[in-house]
């Protein structure tokens, strides 16, 4: 996929999203799959009876697959600046399960944290810990190593204290971040941790996108069967993770890294995993 021909010296964004499992990861890349395929249109939600398709997804609560995969496409984006950049959608399965052990999850978050320029986390409201970045061992550094963090959490259901959207979001975000003295210890570190370690920190709240999306077994992605609300918030929220002037290339020791780059990165952190 790196190494195809009009794609491997371009410099790379990869776009990730990562969350335990059934948190509708798979839904949100298609959306940004149509978002990718239809950019230049006002209309690239699409026809209110196509069905979703591109990363397999489904209801239920047995986990499909682990880890991390790749979308095959790989789009070249055409930045306000002139530059030309080549995109990745990056699906990262079945994380953080309670079916999982620590130590696998761990290392598919930690590797998707680490190849990613733009990660997206979805979350449940009341599942607010960071976890996630508890476990990623980095070493001080100077510069903030990662780029971009958008905590996306989905089915809020307090838009009267924090208003749907990036917003409210950011007001929620900014909350619980704040490091307080009587907080523990380790909470404090985290926090301080993930401030240290991301250039760009956002949250964006999305409302519950309706009982067809989340009960019935024969919904198939159409817009027809998703709340309105849900889908005004998607339309904003796509664009800001991936309109041209919002496309944040991977920087690793602060030097921008092309396809072939990031092909052979993915290959020296799955060594340091592996030891
Ligand atoms: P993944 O395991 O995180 O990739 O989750 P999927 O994208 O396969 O979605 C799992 C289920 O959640 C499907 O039945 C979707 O229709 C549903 N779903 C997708 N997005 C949302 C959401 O924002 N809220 C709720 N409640 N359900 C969702
Ligand atoms: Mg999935």
């Amino acid at each position: 996929i790196l190494l195809q021909d009009h794609v491997k010296d371009l410099n790379v964004v990869v776009v990730s999203v990562a969350g335990a499992f059934r948190k509708g990861k798979s839904f949100l890349l298609d959306f940004m799959l149509r978002y990718m395929r239809n950019s230049d249109k006002d209309s690239w939600m699409g026809d209110n009876d196509d069905p979703l398709t591109g990363f397999t997804w489904r209801g239920g609560c047995e986990r499909e697959t682990t880890g991390i995969q790749v979308w095959s496409e790989v789009f070249v984006v055409d930045k306000p600046d002139g530059s030309k950049v080549a995109v990745l959608l990056v699906d990262t399965q079945g994380a953080f399960d309670s079916q999982s052990t620590i130590k696998d999850s761990a290392t598919v978050f930690a590797l998707s944290t680490m190849t990613s320029s733009i990660q997206v986390i979805l979350k449940h409201q009341n599942v607010w810990l960071f976890t996630e970045y508890g476990r990623l061992a980095l070493e001080e550094v100077s510069k903030k190593p990662f780029q971009s963090l958008m905590f996306l959490i989905r089915d809020w259901c307090f838009p009267y204290e924090y208003c749907y959207g990036l917003k409210g979001g950011n007001e929620f975000l900014d909350k619980r971040l704040q490091v307080k003295h009587n907080q523990h210890e380790e909470l404090q570190n985290v926090r301080n941790h993930i401030q240290h370690c991301f250039s760009n920190i956002n949250c964006f709240l999305l409302p519950h996108p309706g009982l067809k999306v989340a009960t019935n077994p024969k919904f198939d992605g159409r817009l027809r069967d998703i709340n309105e609300d849900f889908k005004t918030e998607l339309a904003r929220l796509v664009p800001l993770l991936l309109a041209p002037n919002q496309l944040v290339e991977k920087e690793i020791g602060g030097n921008k890294v092309t396809c072939r780059d990031l092909l052979e990165y993915f290959k020296s952190y799955i060594k340091i995993y592996q030891g």
